[in-house]
This record gives structure tokens, sequence and C-alpha cells, in this order.
């Protein structure tokens, strides 16, 4: 974090890496009052004794004021590592949730606001206790990605990364045995395909997230005609990258020069890479760190509207207001969390 906060510095990289990506939001006054309400933030963490962290889908702003930007898994074991006693979590609640079952007591998770998630919204708690009924000996295996009573269900959590892995391993650890895969149909359906598991012992379930389906099927091939030249980084943190995560699993040809890449990788690889111009193959959020970190490469967002509305809920208002008030903290019920942690756990050994 910059301490203390220019104006020049902030206007100077809200508009220049991320001008095209939020158009019209970067005005001289609003900068002003984001210099402003940064510095009471910086302040109120540091009197706190807060860790604020944010996701790569953040605004620009929250990015800035976090000491860490990452994804989610990674920003709760980042925060699980932390000794002090507050965290500020700007994310999504799921994320949120992830952070709280990680840590635990040591600190109490406060977040800006509220947003939701339209894969955590896919989940129907009632359907998977019915699986469960109807397959008492079944085994659950849940994208990280859920919220904290969705974790607690599940035999097996996995990351996008690991996902066929995940099924692989269950799989050879209870054979014969029904799986239950959710909530995203895309990520079930790649690693399926990839971990070779008898599919008819699997089954998935059809959830998906909005971002995804807004963007449509076609957005990445229309993204590489505009882009004849540009390699695509994929980071596949929620549903909105399905469809480019399925394509370069499936090893489709004309995505040959498509990688796969946790942030800090993306990173590296941009600066390391020939090719002057990149596709980023997720939230728009992610090109803002890409722009500033490798400001002599081109990155292009996948489509326009690769934007997740829940992520944009959190401002550095609502920060500012949450430091000041404390109103919104994550709390989950004590057996809720150590069964969710018993599934992240497992998940953390099979890596
Ligand atoms: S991009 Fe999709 S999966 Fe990720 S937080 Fe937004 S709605 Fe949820």
């Amino acid at each position: 974090m910059t301490d203390p906060i220019q104006f020049d510095d902030w206007y100077d990289k809200f508009n220049r890496f991320s001008g095209d990506l939020y158009p019209g939001r970067y005005t001289r006054d609003f900068v002003r009052d984001l210099v402003e309400q940064g510095r009471e933030v910086a302040a109120l963490a540091k009197q706190k004794d807060s860790v604020i962290v944010a996701h790569n889908y953040q605004y620009p702003e929250l990015q800035e004021a976090a000491v860490e930007v990452g994804d989610s898994l990674g920003l709760s074991q980042f925060v699980g590592r932390q000794s002090k006693p507050r965290v500020d979590f700007c994310g999504v609640w799921f994320m949120g949730e992830t952070a709280k079952t990680i840590v635990g007591d040591r600190a109490r998770v406060y977040m800006p606001a509220q947003p939701g998630c339209s894969l955590v919204q896919s989940i129907d708690h009632a359907r998977i206790e019915s699986w469960r009924r109807q397959n008492p000996d079944g085994l659950i295996i849940s994208y990280v990605n859920t919220d904290a009573r969705t974790k607690a269900m599940s035999d097996y959590v996995c990351t996008s990364r690991n996902a066929a892995q995940v099924v692989r391993h269950a799989a050879d650890h209870n054979p014969g045995k029904r799986m239950l895969f959710l909530p995203d149909k895309y990520l079930g359906a790649v690693s399926l395909a990839q971990s070779k598991v008898d599919a008819d012992l699997v089954d998935l379930y059809d959830g998906g997230c909005h971002v995804h389906a807004k963007i449509g099927e076609s957005a990445l091939d229309e993204a590489y005609e505009r882009h004849p030249e540009a390699e695509l980084l994929i980071h596949p943190e929620c549903g909105c990258a399905s469809t480019c995560l399925a394509k370069i699993m499936n090893h489709e040809s004309e995505f040959s020069r498509a990688f796969y890449l946790s942030t800090e990788q993306m990173i590296h690889h941009a600066a390391a890479s020939e090719a002057r111009e990149f596709i980023v193959g997720t939230e728009m959020g992610m090109l803002y760190r890409l722009r500033k970190d490798v400001p002599h490469k081109i990155f292009h967002p996948v489509h326009p509207e690769a934007m997740c509305e829940y992520m944009k809920e959190n401002d550095l208002a609502k920060l500012l207001y949450s430091l000041r008030h404390d109103e919104i903290e994550v709390l989950i019920d004590e057996p809720t969390r150590r069964k969710a942690q018993a599934a992240i756990d497992r998940m953390l050994t099979i890596q």
C-alpha cells in the first residue's frame, strides 16, 4: 500500500491501466474522494490492526488499499498465515467465509458488503441433502468457491486447477461409489473427461456463473479474431472462465497459444513471453494488476461484458464504513466451520 497515497499516482494508474475497463469512472473529483477515503482506510487499518486483502476482480482502488491481492483460496491461505486479530476481506461473501473457515477464532473477518455470487446461488442445499439420502455411501465433491454450508456437506473440496485430480483420487480410494460434483457444470464435465473416471458413476450438478453466460460461448473465438497475434492467459478463479477453461483442457487446436496460470504465474509469463499482446480469459478486474506490473505489454479483456457485478458491490467508501463501524462480520457456526475446514484440508493433502 502506498503511504501516503498521492493523488497524481492514483489518478494516473487508474486511468492508464483501467480507463477502458471502467469508462468515465476515474474523474479528477472522484479520484480526489478516493484518495481521502484511502488515507482514512490506511489509518483505521493500522489503528485496528487489520490486514486488508482484495480479490483480483475488485476495483483498482480496493486493490491499492490492500496489502495482498490474489485469488480466493490464495487470499484465505495468506490471511491464515497472518497474526493480526482482524481481516478486512474485499471479495464476494463465500470468499470471506473461506477465509473465516481457515482463520477460525484467531481473527475476526469483516467485509465491506455482502455480495452474493450466481454460482453459489445456483446451489440448492435441499437437492444435495436429497442426493445424500439416496446415496448414503456416495461422495460429494464441491468447488472451493462455494458457501461454507456446501463445503461442510462435502467429502472433498477442489479448485479449478486440481478438480480432475481430486475426482480421480476420490474414485481410486472409493471404488464403485457414486459421486456428485458441484456446482459448476463446465468444470465438472471437463474434470470428468480428464480424470477418466467412469461417467456413469458421477452426477454433475447443473450450476453456473452468470458472467460466463453473459459473455457467451463465442467470446473467446471473437477475441482471437480481433487479436490474432495474442496469447490467451486464463486465471480460472470463477465460473466466468469456464468456456476458456474447457477449450484449453480439451486441447482445441486454435487454443494452442493458451496458458492456464495463477496470478503470479500470469505476471511472470506475460513479462517473459515473446508475445506483445494477451487476451485475459477471466473477469476484467484481473487486467489492472497485469497492466500495472507489466506495462510494456498489451492486455485485452476477453469480452467488454466480462464483469462480475457482485464483485463490484464492494467499493472504497464501503470499506471505510466497515472499518469505522465493524458492521458486516463473517460468522460461521463452529460445527459447520470444522466440517468445511476438514474438506479443505483433505484437498490440500491431495495437491
Ligand atoms: S464471476 Fe461468477 S463465480 Fe465469480 S464471484 Fe462473480 S458470479 Fe460468482
